[in-house]
């Protein structure tokens, strides 16, 4: 990983616990960016606050990757993995939104 990929790994689920709270903040300035879209902007998205969004996911995209190599498993697994269970899922309630 990059140079911005150093964490604490020491201990056993040490990196786990680092990338689950970092993952955690990153959610968190998401969300914060909704919530100054909707104190701020009227309840808009306007052209820096979408660009921030999209900055925020980036970070959390990042931190999910790290968290995917801490479990030894690549993003492109958990998503397939993820797919067929809402695909159980939706055959069982028979269709619709089911995440
Ligand atoms: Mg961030």
């Amino acid at each position: 990983m990059s140079e911005g990929s150093r964490y604490p790994r020491a201990a056993p689920l040490e990196g786990l616990q680092y990338l689950t709270i970092a993952i955690s903040g990153e959610v968190g300035e998401f969300a914060n960016e909704v919530k100054k879209a909707l104190r701020d902007d009227g309840g808009e998205l306007t052209p820096m606050r979408r660009d921030n969004l999209h900055a925020e996911l980036g970070d959390v995209l990042w931190y999910l990757v790290a968290i995917c190599r801490e479990l030894g498993v690549s993003l492109e697994f958990i998503i397939k993995k993820n797919k067929a269970k809402l695909d159980q899922r939706r055959a069982s309630v028979g269709g619709g939104n089911v995440c």
